[in-house]
């Protein structure tokens, strides 16, 4: 049985009940994807692009910055 529709994160969960929380709005609005399973460390930042396309590897870096810069600001 192939039920390939479930899209699977990195860590290997089932991407869907990941939590993408927000964390800057300007630029563009951005955060951290969570995953829910107790003792799984993954986290990585998402990025939305205006128009739906998405990101670039170059804008992923800076998005990856400013979430991390914002997530320390936050913390202090
Ligand atoms: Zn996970
Ligand atoms: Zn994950």
């Amino acid at each position: 049985m192939d039920t390939t529709k479930a899209k699977k994160c990195r860590c290997g969960h089932d991407l869907d009940p990941h939590q993408m929380v927000l964390v800057i709005q300007s630029p563009l609005p951005a955060g951290v994807m969570v995953c829910p399973v107790q003792d799984c460390a993954c986290w990585s930042t998402w990025g939305m692009n205006p128009d739906g396309r998405p990101s670039t590897p170059e804008q992923a870096a800076a998005t990856r910055r400013l979430v991390v810069d914002a997530l320390r600001i936050n913390q202090n």
